[in-house]
């Protein structure tokens, strides 16, 4: 049985990485889904890839007008929102002593602004019992050294989460954070030069990265009916990096 069947997805930052697999996880379980990002022909490969049941939509998270274009053209399509990931995001590497206004601003707008109002303007759209998914990050609560602002963007996320919940039950929606560890992703990879990939798969408990496809089987969880009654929760799928 395809456990999503029926339901309306939008994926923010679904043209690459994580949220690929996640929109590709979620057309495999039955969901419409509605695929966003910046780069135009990355969302007609992603369309084009898919097929029926997908839709591609440019949409820049740290511009207002922008989701409001995107969420009329899903009212428009569909008239729903069942499933909400709130996945775009964007790291910068600089330590302390380098970190310009131009990286911090970048982080902030794209990671906590486009997050939260990705979701504040999606209300109006919610399907009863919709599923609200913020990408978070192991980050929070592991900073990295060459990472530190990223963490603080996705410490603020989980912080966010679980002030949304306590509107759940009123709002008629569940919101939970999805944490993965490193993984695997174009994103990642340009991140960081190859040394210090390798050195961040070795220090994760499980001796590796994930690959997005492992945080996207978590993401299909999150949006289903089986997890009718998780709210306010963090699911870390970080190979157990946040517990040491
Ligand atoms: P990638 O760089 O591979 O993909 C990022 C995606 O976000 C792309 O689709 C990109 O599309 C989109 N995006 C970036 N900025 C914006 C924006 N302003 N508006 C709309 N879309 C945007 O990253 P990952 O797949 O690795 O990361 C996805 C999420 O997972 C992020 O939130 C990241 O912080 C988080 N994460 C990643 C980890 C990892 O190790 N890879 C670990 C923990 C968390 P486009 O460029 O076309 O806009």
């Amino acid at each position: 049985m395809n456990v999503l069947e029926g339901k309306v997805a939008v994926v923010t930052g679904a043209n690459a990485g994580i949220g690929l697999a996640i929109a590709r996880a979620y057309h495999a379980e039955g969901a419409r889904v509605f695929v966003t990002g910046r780069r135009q022909a990355q969302l007609d490969a992603v369309e084009a890839e898919l097929g029926q049941g997908v839709t591609g939509v440019r949409c820049d998270v740290g511009d207002l007008a922008d989701l409001d274009a995107l969420y009329a053209q899903v009212a428009e399509r569909a008239g729903r929102i069942d499933v909400l990931v709130a996945n775009a995001g964007i790291g910068i590497t600089a330590p302390l002593g380098e970190i310009t206004e131009e990286q911090f601003d970048a982080m902030f707008t794209t990671n906590v602004k486009g997050s939260l109002f990705t979701v504040q303007k999606a209300l109006p759209l919610l399907a009863p019992g919709a599923s609200i998914i913020f990408t978070g990050s192991s980050s929070a609560t592991r900073p990295q050294p060459y990472l530190p602002v990223y963490g603080a963007t996705k410490a603020a996320i989980r912080n966010l989460v679980r002030g949304f919940a306590h509107g759940a039950g009123a709002g008629g929606y569940r919101v939970n954070v999805l944490s993965p560890g490193g993984t695997r992703t174009q994103g990642l990879v340009d991140l960081l030069p190859p040394e210090e990939l390798a050195a961040a798969g070795a220090s994760i408990p499980l001796g590796r990265l994930a690959e997005p496809e492992e945080i996207a089987a978590a993401a299909v969880f999150l949006a289903s009916d089986a997890s009718s009654y998780v709210n306010g929760a963090e699911l870390a799928v970080d190979g157990g990096a946040a517990q040491i």
